[in-house]
């Protein structure tokens, strides 16, 4: 997964006018980096957690802009949060190890301190509340998954990784947990009396794993990494499918989903969001073939000394033609071409058997792009008010309308029923 710095395709302008991300708000005012934040589903209101030891909660007034009613300071930097809008309960995660669980009182103007747990060594780096199962599941830089039962504050299990965990999803029905991790692997486990069982490693990215998405409907898992790639992986079809999106120019930090349109939301430090229509058709990127001669022309590839002496040619370097996979020397694959049916949103290499079948329709983008101009840090999504959230290195909490995005992709889907 070569990481290169290419242009975005110029057919994207046409369309996104009538698909902006509108900017509404912008809120101000940490004093280090902000490493999440969220709206609220019944108040025009924002919870957000820096680096700075500050919780805060914004409130929108009568002016438009928002403003802190509530600024906690807290024993160390909040590194993550999870939070559940019914019962308001909040817990944070920062990086002195510790999850500290808050309630969030009715007008949305106090935050009361209910709990701690001493769960790791070092920095906490995902928490993920279940209402459902009363428990919270926590990974850190220590290596470490713990699962706590947030009635007794008991910690109930533990597993270990072979590298720090970075983020957490979790699938309620099967009790499935999935963990990324530094080294780019996403782990399954399953969540048993006995503690954790292992079920599976998905082993495809190359560095460090930012984010996780969980369609539960689909039972698609959604992976961010620091590879520039983004990968959904097919996990209830037990076929281990696992298609790429490959749209970004810089580190992938953030994905989610907007469950009833299937549109994925993946946000990066390329200060990107591409909104990825997931109603469409897609086929797995090829395998790349390995081969000491062109697979077309025959002609040696540098290390192949024998052929070179005995065709009196000198060795070229070898390419893959992303469309088929096939090892191609450059001339016989001069041609660039996106393939946003293999996830390829810019012009990648093709062979040219390849290149002189693709059709216009073939090279139709299946993405949005968007400019958030920020580098990415996190974002959230709040469905209900279609609305997204993007938290930038530059301290700033955007607040984006995707209004537009969702009814360009409903009309799109009406109009292909
Ligand atoms: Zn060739
Ligand atoms: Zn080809």
């Amino acid at each position: 997964m070569a990481a290169s710095i290419h242009p975005h395709p110029a057919h994207q302008n046409t369309i996104e006018s009538e698909t902006k991300m509108i900017l509404q708000n912008k809120l101000e005012g940490h004093s280090d980096l902000v490493n999440h934040a969220i709206l609220f589903d019944d108040e025009d209101g924002v919870l957000s957690i820096s680096d700075d030891k500050t919780i805060r909660i914004w409130i929108k007034r009568d002016t438009g802009n928002y403003w802190p009613s509530v600024c906690q300071i807290i024993q160390a930097a909040a590194t993550c949060l999870s939070f559940d809008q019914q019962t308001r309960k909040l817990f944070v995660g920062m990086e002195n190890g510790q999850v500290t669980e808050f309630l969030i009182g009715d007008d949305y103007n106090k935050l009361n301190k209910e709990k701690n747990y001493p769960a790791h060594i070092g920095r906490v780096n995902d928490v993920y509340y279940s209402p459902q199962s009363n428990m919270i599941l926590s990974v850190g830089k220590d290596k470490c998954l713990h699962r706590y039962c947030t009635e007794t504050g008991r910690k109930l299990s533990t597993f270990i990784a072979n590298s720090p965990c970075t983020c957490i999803q979790y699938d309620e029905l099967s009790s499935l947990v999935f963990i990324g991790t530094a080294l780019g692997e996403i782990i399954l486990l399953r969540i048993t009396q006995a503690g954790f069982s292992k079920t599976s490693i998905l082993k495809v990215h190359s560095g460090m794993i930012r984010s996780l998405a969980w369609d539960i409907d689909r039972q698609m898992l959604y992976s961010a990494s620091n590879d520039h790639v983004v990968i959904c992986w097919k996990i209830g079809e037990k076929k281990g499918t696992a298609y790429e999106l490959q749209g970004h120019n810089g580190r992938v930090s953030s994905v989610c989903l907007i469950q009833q349109q299937q549109i994925l939301l993946s946000g990066g430090e390329d200060q990107m969001v591409i909104g990825w229509s997931m109603k469409a058709s897609r086929l797995e990127t090829p395998e790349w073939k390995e081969s000491d001669v062109c697979e077309r022309c025959q002609t040696p590839f540098f290390w192949n000394i024998r052929s070179m002496v005995d065709q009196k040619k000198i060795g070229l370097r070898q390419h893959h033609c992303r469309n088929c996979g096939r090892a191609m020397c450059n001339s016989c694959s001069t041609n660039r071409t996106a393939l946003p049916r293999l996830g390829f949103e810019f012009k990648v290499r093709v062979c040219d058997e390849c290149f002189s079948q693709i059709s216009d329709q073939d090279q139709k983008s299946l993405a949005r792009l968007y400019d958030s101009k920020h580098s990415i840090v996190s974002m959230s999504l709040n469905e209900r008010k279609q609305m997204l959230v993007t938290c930038g290195t530059d301290r700033v909490i955007k607040l984006w309308s995707i209004n537009s995005l969702i009814e360009y992709a409903s009309k799109q889907q009406s109009s292909s029923n």
